[in-house]
């Protein structure tokens, strides 16, 4: 989940647990968007300076909310080259989680951007969600995450390549279970233009051959997106065969009954 700091949601973390616990949850995560180590690298994360605001927003939410366990996470963008500047972020605060994401497929494009959805024309679909995959397979190999984000992003806008993408996929779950790290099932994308939770059933269905521990999100940037459409990932999760969740306290990992 995330915060106003990354410009482009809106209620305080408090508000996001109370939402959290009227739906029944017991345990959440913030993840917002983590800094760069230039701020003006994009227009959509927090900046530097405030990442101390955003462990003291959700430390606020702690302590209104005790009985709920919330815990205190970044979704940080993967490049090929961020590695360091990942692991001094890893260094600065008590985390419990990484989310590693890709956004990026160059240094200028953002491919869930709307404002650069033109610069899919110019594209060819099976290219962008190649190197795409290629990044993402990287991220997980680096050891600096704990969690995959949204691994169909290129879905989207609802623009797919014609060509089979099974080997991307096959490839990139291969690396997600050699580095045991784990995916998230991600609602969000059942309120975008492919209408479909992130990753995608056959995406699901083989993380779950392979082993690969997932969990639930619902990537909510305001209160009342906490916890959307659960019950759709739940039903996605268990028609894959997944009977188990995790969570993770201080980046280690432990499984929980789904
Ligand atoms: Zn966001
Ligand atoms: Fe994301």
């Amino acid at each position: 989940m995330h915060t106003p700091l990354c410009r482009h949601a809106r209620g305080t973390p408090s508000e996001y647990a109370a939402r959290a616990v009227a739906a029944g949850l017991t345990e959440i995560g913030f993840s917002d968007h983590s800094p760069m180590r230039r701020d003006d690298f994009d227009d959509w994360r927090m900046y530097f300076h405030q990442l101390g605001q955003y462990v003291a927003d959700v430390e606020q939410a702690r302590r209104d909310h005790p009985h709920l366990t919330i815990r205190l996470a970044l979704e940080v963008d993967y490049l090929p080259g961020q590695e360091s500047w990942i692991r001094e972020l890893a260094a600065l605060h008590p985390w419990d989680y990484f989310i590693g994401s890709v956004h990026y497929v160059s240094d200028s494009w953002d491919i869930d951007n709307p404002y650069k959805l033109s610069e899919w024309k110019k594209r060819d679909p099976f290219a962008v969600w190649s190197v795409y995959f290629e990044r993402l397979t990287q991220a997980a190999e680096s050891g600096l995450f704990e969690i995959i984000g949204h691994a169909d992003l290129p879905k989207k806008f609802g623009i797919y390549p014609r060509e089979d993408c099974t080997g991307l996929f096959t490839r990139f779950l291969d690396a997600v279970a050699r580095a045991g790290v784990a995916i998230e099932l991600n609602t969000a994308g059942l309120r975008k233009d492919c209408r479909e939770i992130y990753p995608s059933p056959q995406i699901v269905r083989l993380a779950h051959d392979r082993g690969v521990p997932i969990t639930l999100g619902s990537d909510a940037h305001a209160p009342e997106e906490v916890a959307l459409n659960f019950a759709e990932a739940l039903a996605l999760a268990r028609s894959a065969g997944y009977d188990r969740t995790c969570r993770f306290t201080r980046r280690v990992r432990e499984m929980v009954p789904l």
